[in-house]
């Protein structure tokens, strides 16, 4: 279940480990024939992006740090991957943060400063990397970010990451408008719930997994591998007339 985007270039951003849903596009897109650039948050992630990165397929030697919160970071990440590869076909913003202690408890708690973070990292990160990427997207291009539920309606516990994923999920739709004149479209996949590192950090997020196979049309929890496989339709021309869109990829339990 492939289709080709051999010749193409995309940009992964948020691999932490092999649980990662970055790590799922990735597979998706090594499938696919596409070449790959990888960028991290931290030293802390190096050595285990570049050990995954090995056991692909393809051989995708360009593996950059890059900390959204810093402009520095990402113009230095973006003028690298000009540098060395010149042109991009997309990209795949598979980055959130939010401090453990607000997604727990009551919404009306959250800190100036835990708000600020959870926006800082998890929805401007989006519109800075898509200034310093449109200029590589010469070909034009897509952008693919990952979003949730909880940013459209309340979920149990994400709290502060909720209304960051509405900030996101608008951004998205800025961004197409902006972006489209030079062929470049934005798209969100809203994930169902998966188990990461990131997911960790919410509490009680067994219930939600359960409840997801109890009620949702596929009664089935969403796979890394089924949000890589509409990553790659969305980076493909199979979509060329889709952007600005938000797509649910969460066995449809967004319908209930
Ligand atoms: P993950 O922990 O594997 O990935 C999150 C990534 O964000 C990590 O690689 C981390 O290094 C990166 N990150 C955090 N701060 C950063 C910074 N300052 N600069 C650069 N990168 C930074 O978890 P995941 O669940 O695969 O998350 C990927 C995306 O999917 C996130 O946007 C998340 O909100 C979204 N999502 C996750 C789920 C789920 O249930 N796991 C569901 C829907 C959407």
């Amino acid at each position: 279940m492939s289709i080709s985007l051999a010749g193409k270039t995309f940009v992964i951003m948020g691999v932490a480990n092999k649980r990662s849903i970055a790590w799922g596009i990735a597979r998706s897109l090594d499938q696919s024939g596409a070449r790959l650039i990888f960028t991290y948050a931290g030293e802390r992630f190096e050595k285990s992006v570049r050990d995954l990165v090995a056991t692909l397929d393809g051989n995708h030697e360009l593996v950059l740090p890059c900390d959204v919160t810093s402009d520095e970071d990402v113009e230095k990440c973006f003028t690298s991957i000009k540098e060395q590869v010149g042109t991009i076909h997309g990209l795949a913003h598979c980055i959130a943060f939010a401090k453990t202690e607000e997604l727990a408890g009551d919404f009306s708690d959250t800190s100036r400063d835990g708000f600020l973070l959870a926006q800082n990292i998890s929805a401007y990160s989006l519109t800075i990397i898509s200034k310093y990427a449109k200029p590589l997207m010469a070909e034009g291009g897509s952008i693919v970010a990952l979003t949730y539920i909880g940013g459209e309606r309340v979920m149990p516990n994400y709290n502060v990451m909720g209304v960051a994923k509405a900030s996101l999920e608008m951004s998205v739709r800025y961004l197409a408008a902006d972006l489209g004149k030079h062929n470049i479209r934005v798209n969100a996949i809203s994930s169902g719930p998966i188990r990461t590192l990131s997911a960790k950090g919410i509490s009680d997020f067994n219930t939600i997994l359960h409840e997801i196979e109890e009620k949702a049309p596929l009664h089935r929890n969403t796979t890394p591998e089924e949000v890589g496989d509409t990553a790659v339709f969305l980076f493909s021309e199979m979509s060329r007339g889709i952007t600005g869109e938000t797509i649910h990829v969460d066995s449809g339990y967004h319908v209930l």
